[in-house]
């Protein structure tokens, strides 16, 4: 008799092992995907973003998002040549028209990415009146910026609501304000390896190094131009990874770190 319970107790057992399998592996996967959501910085939004549109009619996207017309096509601000001017009571107005199209929710995410530069630095984001070189943030295919000033209007595309991140709008008004990707930076291969294999091959012109001015700062693992670990990645697997320790986290999506703010204020003489 108790060998009979014993028996059926441990087949018992077993079924509800079995069946409580594959909820466990449920469970596990969601949590996953949160972290995964969780650790996505704003280069990934925007990636994920861009990477469901067709290039905009007449453009280049370059490194995922900077717009470059065919006629301006070098990804560089040579003699700091495109950057907006500085005012004469020290500050740099950059005016802007924001799009109808937005509703109050987007247009306070969209100002506040501008807020948390304009905080800490000489940039003034201002409504644009009568002046001839403008942002006009449009609610376009994706997220996207030209970089730096182009002269006269500019488009700056914050999609809705896939770009609606105040740390994805801080991203591109920084590309507008003549910043590349963190690890575009020329001295990047004392930071993090880039791992080659694991980068789409159609994709590889996306990692190329720039001749960037890096304003005597530091690499910053945690700017908010940093592409993300695993951006551009053919199988999953890192295209990233910072060194010398791999487990550095790389990029965020909150706003400009405190070096981007300082490189803001390095590159426009703020103070001075
Ligand atoms: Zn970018």
């Amino acid at each position: 008799m108790n060998s009979a319970l014993i028996l059926l107790s441990f087949l018992f057992g077993l079924l509800t092992q079995v069946y409580a399998l594959p909820v466990k592996v449920g469970i596990k996967r969601f949590s996953d995907e949160l972290t995964d959501r969780d650790q996505m910085n704003a280069m990934d939004q925007i990636l994920l973003v861009n990477s469901k549109l067709r290039q905009p009619r007449g453009m280049a996207l370059r490194e995922g998002d900077i717009a470059s017309s065919y006629i301006r096509s070098a990804i560089s601000c040579p003699g700091n040549a495109c950057l907006w001017p500085k005012s004469i009571d020290g500050f740099v107005y950059v005016p802007y028209i924001l799009s109808p199209l937005y509703d109050d929710m987007d247009r306070i995410t969209i100002e506040s990415g501008m807020q948390d530069i304009s905080s800490a630095t000489c940039v003034k984001f201002i409504q644009r009146t009568v002046e001839g070189s403008f942002l006009d943030i449009q609610p376009r295919y994706g997220c996207w910026s030209f970089l730096g000033q182009t002269g006269g209007s500019q488009t700056l595309s914050l999609q809705t609501p896939g770009c609606m991140w105040s740390g994805v709008a801080a991203h591109e008004l920084m590309h507008a304000l003549g910043f590349v990707h963190e690890q575009s930076r020329s001295d990047r291969d004392h930071f993090v390896s880039i791992i080659w294999k694991n980068i789409m091959p159609d994709q590889l012109h996306n990692f190329r190094k720039q001749l960037t001015n890096n304003l005597n700062s530091p690499y910053d693992y945690g700017s908010v131009m940093h592409y993300g670990r695993y951006a551009f990645s053919e199988d999953g697997g890192p295209t990233i990874i910072p060194k010398p320790d791999p487990y550095i986290p790389i990029g965020q999506r909150d706003g400009p770190s405190l070096l981007d703010l300082h490189k803001i204020n390095v590159l426009y003489n703020c103070g001075r």
